[in-house]
């Protein structure tokens, strides 16, 4: 769909059909009413998973929230909305401003208004609630008591942050070991500022750090401190020690000194190291550091006739520090990423990809490298690669049309692994750590192991093993086995909580025995709570109930290849109120009720009511009567976001 709402096909129609071509519409309403009570059935409101929230590596409440922005879950009295759906998000996720920048969002691939026009901008939203709550000073609530209990949290990246936020919310202390200066991980060693402000990304820390997080910098562990010092003071350790260098070039001639990782790459130019290149770069690979690399070096541009102590290399190798006064000389640097796939199948976001496009970065797809092609110095000259061809997912070299491409500095972007000097028990043999389903490292108990260091992903990801570490952590330092993970594992919102924090829980059962099951007052009627093993699926939506409405999108200056040097400006613009509420309610809440009011409309018994306001919360809308339903299953047609089920009778 574009912004029109015109779908890919370029016809503005609902893309929604309950049935294929061929098939009967629906059948008659009356035949319905009278064949009706065969059925035996009668609605049940069945809270599911959304699809959004399934594909959040953090498990992010998406529809909750939204449902706060669109004005459909209101705050308590003197809450603002922005506060309780702040309250909402960092549930799951700690840096709410951060993932609305940076996160590419695989919430929305699996977001099912694509089947009406297009995803709602999820990660527009978080961008706006994480700066409202920024420029608000909003804090995490004191902890509840202390349990006594200690944790050694290894690596100060967004997986060890988390993993202290989430420790700090159960009331256990934690110590974060970092062995660099300052906290952030990849948020700041490796993602240039323009994409991660370092502002937001220090106001998002010590807001976690205010929990009563003990910080010690600049303290390796492996080298400063020991496994065995840190068994002796902490009950548990967890382990967030990201994938920190970058493989080399798997090809011969990758020793070069022109020849570096793209994490040194980015390293030298986020210390304020490396501030412009001379000649041609090439950047091997399609993930998000190679994407970073090429709109840094973009950026940079070049020099000429740059001394032999200034070349890029002797930076990024720490041998030298840039001097500043020759950036008033750069031209747009040449930079070339070289890819063996299809740049359509590369790892890195396509927002990303789009944008160094524009910016002036040049791809050559479906080549692989051979061999760093080195000059009499021993330094590289060029790249020889081999085009390919890729037949039912295999790569398939064309032999013989091998050639080179020049280029003065060569970043491999194609893999990180960590640095296990000192821990070598923990590497699991590629540079990186195992761990079990509950995040439990196998190589001693009480240790537990999140983020890059298991497998380099995202920052999500990283804080969602976090969060799932901090579960079985909780259990292990209360002596207790870990259960079984749901199946959908994620945070769920609960009904009964919210219930009871209006003071509208089910009574608690007498145990006496009675009659009938109309007036206890035992549990919350008609409804079941599957949100822990299904996910709601566009076909279970009623779709056309929506209108198309174009999605509202942040401001994004666009950047060319001439505008592009020197060009460390933010990219988007966050939302305003307005934008923030329109995308919001462009939300379906896929599994939870939508108060639309079609299931009292439509149902030809009168049997669906609404519940009384004193009565109602969040799912808790309308009831129905089972002395009047006859099963005729409309309401459960009519029901926009597949809340309704038919149930019972059978
Ligand atoms: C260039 C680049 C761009 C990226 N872009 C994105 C993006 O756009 N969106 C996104 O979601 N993700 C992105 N990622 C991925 C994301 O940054 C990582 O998934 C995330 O930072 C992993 O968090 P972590 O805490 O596991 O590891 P890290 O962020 O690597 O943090 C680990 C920390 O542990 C410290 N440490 C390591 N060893 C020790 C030790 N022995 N003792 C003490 N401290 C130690 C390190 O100094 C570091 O601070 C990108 C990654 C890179 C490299
Ligand atoms: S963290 Fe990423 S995947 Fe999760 S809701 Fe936010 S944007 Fe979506
Ligand atoms: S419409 Fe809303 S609840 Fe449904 S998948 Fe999209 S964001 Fe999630």
């Amino acid at each position: 769909m574009n912004e029109k709402g015109v779908n890919q096909t370029g016809d503005a129609a609902p893309t929604y059909r309950r049935y294929e071509e061929g098939e009967t519409a629906f059948r008659s309403m009356t035949d319905m009413i009278f064949e009706a009570d065969g059925s035996y059935k009668c609605p049940v409101y069945v809270h599911r998973a959304p699809p959004c929230q399934a594909h959040c590596p953090s498990g992010h409440d998406v529809r909750g929230w939204l449902s706060i922005v669109s004005g459909l879950d209101k705050p308590d009295e003197g809450t603002a909305w922005q506060a309780y759906a702040f309250r909402r998000m960092t549930e799951a996720n700690p840096f709410p401003a951060i993932m609305g920048r940076v996160c590419p969002a695989p919430c929305q691939d699996g977001c099912n208004r694509d089947e009406v026009d297009e995803h709602v901008g999820i990660n527009a939203v978080e961008h706006y609630i994480g700066d409202w709550a920024i420029g608000h000073g909003l804090a995490f609530p004191a902890p509840p008591t202390e349990t006594g209990k200690k944790v050694a949290i290894v690596g100060g990246g967004p997986s060890g942050l988390a993993a202290a936020y989430f420790l700090r919310r159960k009331g256990h202390a934690c110590t974060i070991f970092e062995e660099g200066d300052a906290l952030g991980g990849m948020m700041i060693f490796g993602i240039p500022a323009y994409r991660t402000p370092r502002d937001v990304v220090n106001k998002e820390i010590q807001r976690i750090i205010d929990m009563g997080v003990e910080v010690r910098l600049g303290t390796r562990v492996g080298t400063d401190v020991t496994v065995a010092d840190l068994e002796k003071d902490y009950d548990a350790v967890y382990w967030g020690i990201g994938a920190q260098s970058g493989k080399p070039l798997p090809c011969p001639g990758a020793e070069a000194s022109n020849c570096v990782s793209g994490i040194s790459f980015l390293r030298a130019f986020n210390e304020g190291r490396l501030k412009h290149l001379t000649g041609r770069v090439l950047v091997v690979g399609g993930g998000d550091t190679a994407m970073d690399v090429a709109a840094v070096a973009r950026r940079l541009g070049r020099t000429e006739n740059l001394p032999a102590k200034d070349r890029p290399e002797n930076v990024i190798l720490g041998q030298t520090v840039h001097d500043v006064a020759r950036v008033a000389r750069r031209e747009g640097a040449d930079v070339w990423i070289v890819y063996r796939r299809p740049i359509s199948k590369a790892p890195a976001a396509r927002h990303e990809i789009d944008a160094v496009i524009a910016e002036g970065v040049e791809i050559r797809d479906n080549l692989a490298p051979l061999e760093v092609v080195r000059g009499e110095d021993g330094r590289a000259t060029h790249l020889r690669v081999v085009p390919v061809e890729w037949k039912e997912g295999t790569m398939v070299a064309q032999e013989g049309q091998e050639f080179d491409i020049e280029g003065a500095l060569i970043v491999g972007a194609t893999g990180q692994a960590g640095d296990y000097r000192g821990i070598e028990e923990f590497d699991n043999g590629e540079g990186l750590m195992a761990a079990d389903g509950h995040h439990r490292s196998p190589v001693r108990p009480g240790h537990f192991v999140g983020g890059d260091a298991i497998t380099p992903h995202l920052i999500t990801s990283a804080i969602g093993h976090a969060s799932i570490a901090v579960d079985s952590m909780d259990r292990y330092l209360r002596g207790e086995d870990a259960p079984r993970r749901p199946k959908v594992d994620v945070h769920h919102f609960d009904l009964v909580a919210d219930l009871r924090r209006h003071g509208r829980q089910p009574d608690d059962y007498n145990h006496q025995p009675s009659w009938g099951t109309c007036d206890g007052n035992y549990a919350v009627h008609n409804y079941e709570d599957r949100s822990s093993s299904e996910i709601v699926h566009h076909q279970d939506l009623f779709l056309g109930h929506f209108d198309h409405v174009p999605m509202n999108r942040r401001n994004e200056p666009a950047i060319t290849p001439e505008t592009v040097v020197d060009n460390f400006e933010e990219r988007f613009t966050g939302f305003s109120d307005e934008h923030a509420i329109g995308e919001a309610e462009r939300c379906m809440s896929c599994g939870m009720c939508l108060e639309c009011d079609n299931c009292l409309i439509y149902c030809p018994q009168d049997a669906v009511y609404r519940l009384r306001k004193g009565e109602r919360t969040i799912g808790r809308y309308v009831d129905t009567d089972y002395d009047k339903c006859i099963g005729c299953h409309i309401c459960m047609d009519v029901c926009p976001s597949g809340y309704i089920r038919m149930g019972l009778g059978e």
